[in-house]
């Protein structure tokens, strides 16, 4: 399959949507940052099966990351992304660029409270507030009928729909499920970082998270499944722990005892490599 066309400007990218509406087709949209691998494709294939046309956006925000984080170092590989996602049958890449992002003088930011305090949040001042903006501007520059973001970043998922119902934004917000390595590694660009032997210890992060859910649905609580999970990611050779925590799958506050559907989820650094994975623990 040929590669998709890249639209540099939010003009191409409108004028391309426009086409599709004209015709009456559906559009759906996948936002990234690029450094494509199978769980991004994953996304794209779910939006082709619910919509006739799907756009990737590629556009490594710098708003999301924080000054000692790594957006100069972040992977691109624009000419790659395109080949892998000839494969899925994208019908267009938008990749547009910071200046026309973030054009001199923009002041506007959104936030989404709340959802942001908990989990991350306090670890990455600033990030939720970067992707909520930049997600905001790429659905509005698309206006699709449907986006399409992984449960790999569930807090993102949450604020993203948030966003949309709060900002009366005309979109249905779609979660996919996380794709993972047969060792239970969830995929990520940041994956690439790791040392062969930080690559071992990595699924003990979803082994952890595994036992969390089980422990928590067989009546355990919180504090006592916390607890055991990070003896075990220490035991295991991860070497910090931004938070192992039991939350309310839609709120994402944390809670002790099940009492309604909720979510285990983790950030566990292996020597610089942050990852980051969760599970749904079922009532
Ligand atoms: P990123 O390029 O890392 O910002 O991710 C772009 C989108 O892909 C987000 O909606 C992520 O949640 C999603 N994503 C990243 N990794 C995975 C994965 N392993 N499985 C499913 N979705 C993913």
């Amino acid at each position: 399959m040929a590669s998709p066309p890249i639209m540099r400007t939010i003009a191409d990218l409108r004028s391309a949507v426009a086409l599709w509406r004209r015709a009456e087709e559906s559009v759906g949209l996948v936002p990234t940052m690029g450094a494509l691998h199978d769980g991004h494709l994953s996304l794209v294939k779910r939006a082709r099966q619910q919509c006739r046309r799907a756009v990737v956006s590629i556009f490594v925000n710098p708003t999301q990351f924080g000054p000692n984080e790594d957006f100069q170092l972040y992977p691109r590989d624009l000419d790659g992304d395109a080949a892998k996602l000839a494969t899925v049958g994208a019908d267009a890449i938008f990749a547009p660029q910071v200046a026309e992002m973030y054009p001199e003088g923009a002041v506007t930011a959104v936030t989404v409270s709340g959802l942001t305090e908990g989990l991350c949040g306090p670890f990455r001042p600033g990030h939720f507030q970067g992707v909520a903006t930049i997600v905001t501007k790429l659905l509005l520059q698309c206006l699709p009928d449907a986006g399409f973001f992984g449960e790999k970043d569930y807090q993102q998922l949450q604020v993203i729909r948030q966003l949309a119902r709060d900002l009366d934004i005309p979109v249905r917000i779609e979660g996919v499920p996380t794709f993972r390595e047969s060792d239970g590694l969830a995929l990520s660009s940041r994956n690439a970082y790791l040392t062969p032997a930080e690559r071992a210890i990595a699924p003990t992060l979803h082994r952890v998270l595994r036992q969390a859910a089980a422990d928590m649905e067989a009546g355990g609580t919180a504090s006592a499944t916390t607890d055991r999970g990070k003896r075990e990611l220490f035991g295991a050779g991860f070497s910090r722990l931004d938070y192992l925590d039991v939350v309310d799958a839609v709120t994402l506050k944390k809670i002790e005892r099940l009492e309604r559907p909720a979510r285990v989820a983790a950030a566990a650094w292996l020597g610089k490599t942050r990852l980051i994975d969760n599970l749904p623990v079922a009532f």
